[in-house]
């Protein structure tokens, strides 16, 4: 069995997790009729302080759902440039919303206010509308990067100066809080929407949810069925959902544990590591392909996150034991890797 650390989607469904799932009670929810869905929707937005949140396939649909209520045809958003609504969506908010996206640079994924401030357009008939902002926490792109909460509350009243949306994707949202303690609903209040992701640290097979502005869930209920994403007795799902919530947030301490001790040995093999703030590890190799290639061949399995950018993602499927494992691949396969002899 290879040590996968391409991404902590990895994660298979333990035995408890699938007894959960098939213990489950559901009915159609579609008709709103799942109760396990209810309770899960239920737990999520108590969780973060929303009225009420809705149960849906990916995180990429749970993005696409809250921007949606939050920008218009024609209308902009503004986020960062290397944003997973931007890098990774497959352009989804412009072939399906008709969103104009504008996007800045910025270190590590976290926009920096001021910055922000200066592109926000007020929009007439001359200009187009800035109507929301975008940010992702942690940054998946930017390694797992967290982002303070008092940025976010700057951001947030920032939106709100200018009376537009904050949309946070918090497919991660899980990591921040267990890397800085920050309660969920304290990252709660700075959204307007928010997207959360089940299926990433937390080990779920499936699912995300959207938490949309208080009054319109039904909207996004009904964009949800328009996009093909109601489910029926995805109660199964949401049981594993709720199992992980309860079993495995408090643990991805560990899966931060295990990025720290990666890169530690990669950058005493002398890598260049970007310190990692929570479970990924980004390294700076003159040929990323090659040297996954390299790794895969040796039995770990990282990802080429770009030309000369590999990432390495710690998960609840990895131990320890594993990650030094790993660490020692991925260095053989950089002293090796031609470009740098
Ligand atoms: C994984 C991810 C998503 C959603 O991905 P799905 O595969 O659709 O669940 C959204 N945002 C970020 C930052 C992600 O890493």
């Amino acid at each position: 069995m290879p040590i996968d650390l391409r991404s902590d989607t990895v994660t298979k469904p333990s035995p408890a997790m699938r007894q959960a799932m098939a213990d489950a009670e559901v009915g159609d929810d579609q008709y709103g009729e799942d109760p396990t869905v209810r309770r899960l929707e239920e737990t999520i937005a108590a969780a973060f302080g929303f009225p009420e949140a809705v149960f849906v396939p990916t995180g990429i649909m749970a993005n696409h759902i809250a921007l949606r209520l939050l920008v218009a045809p024609g209308e902009e958003l503004l986020c960062d440039a290397d944003a997973h609504i931007v890098a990774h969506e497959n352009g989804g908010l412009a072939a399906h919303a008709g969103i104009q996206t504008r996007t800045l640079p910025s270190l590590r994924g976290l926009m920096d206010p001021a910055s922000l401030a200066a592109l926000i357009r007020v929009g007439d008939r001359y200009t187009v509308g800035t109507r929301a902002l975008e940010v992702e926490n942690t940054h998946n792109r930017g390694g797992g990067a967290v982002y303070p909460i008092g940025t976010l509350r700057e951001i947030r009243a920032l939106a709100d100066s200018f009376g537009i949306g904050l949309h946070v994707d918090g497919a991660r949202i899980w990591n921040a809080h267990v890397a800085t303690g920050v309660p969920l609903a304290d990252y709660g209040a700075v959204a307007t929407t928010m997207a959360v992701c089940m299926s990433k640290g937390l080990g779920a097979p499936a699912g995300s949810l959207v938490l949309p502005p208080p009054g319109r869930a039904e909207e996004a209920r009904t964009l949800r069925r328009r996009l093909g994403g109601s489910m029926r007795q995805s109660g199964i799902l949401a049981a594993g959902a709720l199992y992980a919530l309860t079993h495995n947030l408090d643990r991805l301490s560990q899966d931060h544990e295990n990025a720290r001790r990666i890169a530690a040995a990669l950058k005493a093999a002398g890598a260049t590591v970007r310190d990692p703030e929570t479970n990924i590890v980004l390294v700076d190799v003159d040929d990323a392909p090659a040297v996954a290639e390299a790794c895969s061949a040796a039995g770990v399995r990282v990802s080429a996150f770009g030309p000369k950018l590999l990432r390495i993602v710690t998960h609840l499927d990895v131990s320890p034991q594993d990650c030094d494992t790993a660490a020692e691949v991925v260095s053989t396969a950089l002293m090796q890797s031609p470009e740098r002899g």
